[in-house]
């Protein structure tokens, strides 16, 4: 009936429905004042997390000690170890804030996400060694030099460790959480005789902050939207109480500190995001609940199971999708972000589109009402996630008093998701009030290759420190 779906003129949900959808747009609709009011406790959220004492924001001391000149050149290695891909990347630094990356992507073997950590960095191992064969074919004279970018809160206590504090995104290898996984990985390396020297760890935010930084001057933090969410941004050694006795004598009260917040795991506490059951069953059925509050409402792990969850609540009302076989809808995580996302990007009135994404990912026939639902819940849970996202931005903007920045950007989210660049910039506005008139002071930009070339500033920052003899 595909084609009468299309004579058809959607003229509104029935009365019943629609009372549902008004109960959903209510609670997923974030207003200006909502915006301050998390903005304003997420402030004090990072202070809390800088202080001795600590709060649920971890503001992970990154070790990176100095802002990229952009005059730095060499060449490096860097991993990145994101949530679908492991990517190799060799970035030659060529300064005058130019630089030049060849990489190759391997996808992480099915359920590596719950292996062990020997297969892990097995499988790095291998993949590193299958890529310095491919670039270096006549070898090397020295150990190339490697930054690795492992995307998950690891404590640092230097640069070339990263104890990993807990599992996010879904990963789950036992016995690795609360241990570093800087000799894992160089373990691994010796292993396979790859001639390969670790040289620093690093969050993907922090590098997406330094690579940013290298190309542009006006960069004030590094964010990744994506799988996960997270931002960076530099603060100074004397503003980070925690830090007191934990540093070297050539490290002054001025010197700048990248910090990795680790905001995904703002308001663990539950006390200002608005919180729908859809949320809270997810955190609950999570390999880690109570963690990860933020991140779990706007990131790109979790944002097609928001829509199924919803889909199967209103089907066991038995408001939609009558009589249909449910199996596929009721399997977690089933649709992943691009399914609402491709859901926003239907052009046509009837939605013929989702019409063939719901059967593709769902094996569900829907007619127009069901898939106007479908297209409303992908906007409300999209607008939504931009614009939470900004919280953090303003909060950062806010705690050091910045008029104006230039916020580099990355992730899948931030870079595939319709509509999301555009809400979040209008977020940015409603928040902080800025008139039409006026340019905004305050903008999110495209990063650079944080996790590919922002690894490789940061070895070659590590190793001029290094020279330098500093800490
Ligand atoms: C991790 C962060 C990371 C972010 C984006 C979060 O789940 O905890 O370390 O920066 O995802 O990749
Ligand atoms: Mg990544």
């Amino acid at each position: 009936n595909g084609h009468q779906d299309s004579e058809e003129k959607f003229t509104g949900f029935s009365d019943k429905l629609q009372k549902e959808v008004d109960v959903i747009k209510k609670e997923f609709t974030i207003s200006k004042e909502v915006l301050q009011k998390i903005t304003n406790h997420f402030v004090s959220e990072l202070d809390k997390g800088l202080s001795k004492k600590g709060g649920n924001i971890p503001m992970i001391p990154g070790w990176v000690l100095d802002f990229p000149t952009g005059d730095e050149t060499g060449d490096y290695l860097a991993i990145d170890l994101g949530g679908t891909n492991l990517r190799v990347v060799l970035v030659k630094l060529r300064g005058n804030r130019k630089f030049d990356t060849t990489q190759s992507k391997y996808s992480l073997p099915e359920n590596i996400r719950t292996a062990t950590s020997d297969e892990l960095f097995t499988f790095i191992a291998d993949c590193l060694k299958k890529f310095v064969q491919q670039e270096f074919p006549n070898g090397v004279s020295e150990p190339l030099p490697l930054g690795f970018t492992f995307s998950y809160p690891a404590s640092q206590n230097s640069i070339n460790e990263g104890i990993l504090q807990r599992w996010t995104k879904g990963f789950d290898i036992k016995g690795m959480e609360g241990k570093d996984v800087v000799p894992m990985l160089q373990d691994a390396i010796k292993h396979f005789h790859v001639p390969i020297e670790v040289v620093s760890l690093i969050n993907d935010t922090t590098g997406t902050l330094v690579a940013s930084m290298y190309t542009d001057s006006e960069t004030k933090m590094g964010l990744i939207f994506g799988t996960g969410c997270n931002g960076a941004y530099y603060d100074v050694v004397g503003a980070i109480p925690k830090l007191e006795g934990r540093v070297d004598t050539d490290v002054n009260d001025d010197t700048p500190m990248a910090i990795n917040c680790e905001y995904g795991a703002f308001d663990n506490e539950h006390l200002v995001l608005p919180r729908t059951k859809y949320d809270i069953q997810i955190d609950k059925e999570s390999p880690r609940p109570g963690q990860q509050s933020f991140e779990k409402m706007i990131s790109g792990y979790y944002l097609g199971e928001v829509l199924r969850l919803i889909l199967l609540d209103l089907a066991s009302k038995g408001l939609i999708l009558k009589d249909q076989d449910l199996e596929n809808l009721k399997k977690p995580f089933i649709l992943d972000t691009s399914f609402p996302a491709e859901v926003e990007e239907d052009p046509f009135e009837h939605l013929p589109n989702v019409k063939v994404l719901v059967k593709k990912f769902l094996n569900l026939d829907v007619n127009l009402e069901e898939r106007q639902l479908i297209r409303c819940l992908a906007e409300l849970i999209g607008e939504r996630s931009s614009r939470l996202s900004i919280c953090g931005i303003a909060a950062i903007c806010k705690k050091r008093g910045y008029k104006t920045a230039h916020c580099a950007a990355d992730g899948s989210v931030f870079n595939k998701y319709p509509g999301f660049k555009e809400r979040a910039a209008k977020g940015l506005r409603d928040l902080f009030e800025w008139s039409d008139d006026q340019e905004d002071p305050i903008i999110i930009v495209p990063a650079e290759d944080g996790s590919g070339a922002g690894a490789a500033i940061i070895a070659a920052l590590t190793q001029a420190r290094l020279k330098k003899g500093l800490s």
